[in-house]
């Protein structure tokens, strides 16, 4: 796969780009591209252009666009994480391992057990979101929001998405409806003191389901993690293929078990 760097400026006609800054000294410093190397250059919101190096000057470099290019890396299901503040750079790390998951958008949220109740890392959790796009050949960027409160979020949830708040007390396991078709899916997981039984109450109101990932308390950005990976198996793509469904294969069974 070619570098690939974010220009949200760029459009499908664009027929050279120019090249500064952070960008300029990634791929003439640091790849140290020459004249005739290709470049994959990303809206962040979907669009793809595939072009050469035609030359690196000291003050830019410029790009030659051949064509628009049809990169297959977003998943069918656009998954939501709703996430309790975390300290520390935890936050840095969902959102990168979330990204390269495949997640659409991340609403970061005060609650009621949060150690953090705002914060002025948004711009850096932009860069994070947008450093993990382009390093996993994404083309889209998803949407850091900003800090905001539970209620503003369910605000904003249309109706058909699954959504589903892990919860670690949660005897149960994670008892998704499978056999659903399911675009578009939600999940909260708390900061580091959890949910209080309010909030669990309060998203249960508005239509969560709430889930276990097992009987051990893991840390919340695993929990972050693993809902991703969980979410996009079950739903989206990393969902056995059709030749491995008729293998006989774990995947096989799961689908057997939900048909
Ligand atoms: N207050 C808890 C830990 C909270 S962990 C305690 O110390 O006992 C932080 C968040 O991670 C939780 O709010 C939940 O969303 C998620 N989480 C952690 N372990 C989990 C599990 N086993 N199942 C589901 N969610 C879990």
């Amino acid at each position: 796969m070619p570098p690939r760097i974010v220009l949200t400026s760029i459009g499908p006609d664009d027929r050279e780009l120019t090249v500064t800054g952070r960008n300029l000294r990634y791929l003439r410093d640091v790849l140290r591209l020459a004249p005739g190397e290709e470049v994959t250059v990303l809206d962040g919101r979907g669009l793809a252009l595939k072009t050469v190096v035609r030359r690196a000057g000291r003050k830019h470099l410029v790009l030659d666009v051949m064509g628009i290019c049809s990169l297959e890396t977003e998943s069918p299901l656009r998954l939501v994480l709703i996430q309790g503040l975390l300290k520390g750079d935890k936050m840095d790390l969902v959102i990168q391992k979330t990204t390269e998951l495949g997640i659409n958008e991340i609403f970061p949220v005060v609650t009621g057990r949060s150690q953090v109740r705002f914060s002025r890392k948004l711009d850096h959790w932009r860069r994070v979101a947008e450093e993990a796009t382009r390093q996993s050949g994404r083309l889209s960027v998803p949407e850091v929001h900003d800090v905001c409160r539970l209620e503003d979020v369910f605000g904003c949830i249309g109706d058909g998405a699954l959504k589903v708040l892990f919860h670690e007390g949660e005897e149960k396991g994670l008892d998704l409806p499978v056999q659903v078709k399911c675009p578009v899916a939600y999940y909260m997981v708390g900061p580091e003191g959890g949910f209080t039984a309010d909030e669990v109450q309060q998203a249960e109101a508005e239509g969560f389901v709430t889930g276990g990932l097992g009987r051990r308390i893991l840390r919340a950005e695993t929990a972050s993690i693993a809902g991703a990976a969980i979410l996009q198996f079950v739903f989206g793509d990393l969902a056995p293929t059709a030749s491995a469904l008729s293998t006989g294969s774990t995947a096989g069974r799961r689908s057997e078990a939900a048909g």
